[in-house]
């Protein structure tokens, strides 16, 4: 018996040096990013210097190995530094989570060796790198994009027009996604690597949001966009594994995004529930307040084992996809309950932009819409119990 809870040590005891991670990400999220949050928000833009202290503690490259440049972790290290991020500012979470989850995985996974040098110790430094799916007529139905890559001298020159790219403005590599055959269906979509500043290639326009508003997304450009067969990232014709692999990965960051938001707010509710006074005691004294406050962490820690075991299960290489659709369905449900709770529980105060509640009320919607929407997600697990 003490054999078996040996090997299956609780899903959240982290190991040490896991512990070491997570706190001082977080630690340096309270102390450089707390105070620049509002502010990031207003003029939704990221603080160029933020994302300099980002690379250098090594945030930006969490799975790149040492060899490389990067922190030599591992996904579980990704997801960490993703909520403890998040717990500050969901913004930087999903910079710091389009990089490492969806552009370096999918590059350490499908890129060739000459991809490997040129790129990874550039997204290890100082380059920042982009995921570019969407497009006006194909959101969750990814396969049906209308960019097309045709054959031109020894490489393929793209055109058609992304849409909601996060990191676009930020970005210098950029994954585009597109088809070379489309008589072939999603057999003929192929991933690119793009860099900024390629002849045919613009980022257009930068969308005006709800929340996360410091984290761009942009419109990307391309007209006779030519790259060369070299910057392919994976088969051609491949590029829909590409993008399914990466992104069944991918939704676990946004999960691990929506806990640490989810975690903020509670934060956030605690701290107020006991100074706030009203009928003579604080607020925290009365047991309505006592229960609302218990049903959020209950809320939060559920989603801590779901965002953690599918993590984990993707780092033992054992199957988590049912797992990481169900994470990011709660997660995100859990994010907007626990934020609009917590705006209840400021009272007016929770309403104002000179509390952090709003802000974080206000990102949580996104956790529903990106990387598939809770119904995409509802299929994925249908699917599987049903075995439809
Ligand atoms: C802030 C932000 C950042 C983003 N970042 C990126 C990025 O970096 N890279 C990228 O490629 N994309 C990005 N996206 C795009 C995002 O992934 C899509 O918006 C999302 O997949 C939904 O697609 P859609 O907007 O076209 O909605 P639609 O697909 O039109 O969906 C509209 C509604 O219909 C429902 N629906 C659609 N089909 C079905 C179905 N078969 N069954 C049941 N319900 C269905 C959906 O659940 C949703 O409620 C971003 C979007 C936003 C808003």
């Amino acid at each position: 018996m003490s054999q078996t809870l040996a090997a299956s040590p609780a899903l959240t005891r982290l190991a040490e040096d896991e512990v070491i991670f997570r706190d001082s990400v977080y630690e340096f999220a309270d102390r450089e990013i707390r105070p620049l949050a509002r502010e990031m928000d207003e003029h939704a833009k990221m603080s160029p210097a933020l994302i300099e202290k980002l690379f250098d503690l090594g945030v930006m490259s969490v799975e790149i190995p040492e060899s490389y440049g990067g922190a030599g972790g591992t996904f579980f290290h990704s997801v960490l530094a993703v909520e403890a991020l998040s717990r500050v500012d969901p913004s930087v979470g999903v910079l710091v989570d389009v990089q490492n989850t969806l552009v370096i995985n999918a590059v350490l996974r499908w890129g060739t060796d000459e991809i490997k040098r040129k790129y990874l110790p550039k997204l290890a430094s100082k380059t920042i790198g982009a995921y570019c799916l969407s497009e006006a007529g194909s959101g969750s139905d990814a396969f049906a994009l209308a960019t097309r890559a045709t054959e031109k001298g020894d490489g393929f020159a793209i055109t058609g027009r992304k849409l909601w790219i996060t990191n676009g403005n930020e970005a210098d590599m950029f994954i585009v996604f597109a088809n070379v055959n489309p008589e072939a269906g999603y057999r003929g979509i192929t991933a690119f690597i793009v860099d900024r500043g390629t002849p045919g290639f613009s980022v257009g326009k930068k969308e005006d949001k709800l929340g996360i508003r410091a984290s761009s997304t942009c419109e990307l450009l391309f007209e006779d966009c030519v790259v060369p067969k070299s910057q392919i990232l994976g088969d051609v014709g491949k590029g829909y594994k590409v993008a399914i692999e990466t992104l069944n990965e991918g939704r676990i960051g946004i999960g691990a995004q929506m806990l640490g938001l989810a975690q903020g707010a509670l934060d956030h509710a605690v701290g107020y529930v006991k100074e706030r006074k009203q009928f003579g005691k604080t607020i925290a004294d009365f047991q309505g307040v006592q229960f609302q406050i218990a049903r959020m962490a209950t809320d939060v820690e559920c989603t801590r084992l779901l965002v953690y075991n599918s993590a984990r299960l993707r780092d033992a290489g054992q199957p988590f996809l049912t797992e990481a659709a169900m994470c990011k369905v709660f997660s995100s449900e859990v994010a907007e309950r626990t934020a609009s709770m917590a705006v209840n529980l400021f009272g007016g105060n929770g309403f104002v932009k000179e509390y952090p509640v709003e802000k974080l009320y206000r990102d949580a919607k996104i956790g529903q819409i990106y990387e598939g929407t809770t119904n995409m997600q509802l299929g994925t697990i249908a699917k599987n119990i049903l075995g439809a």
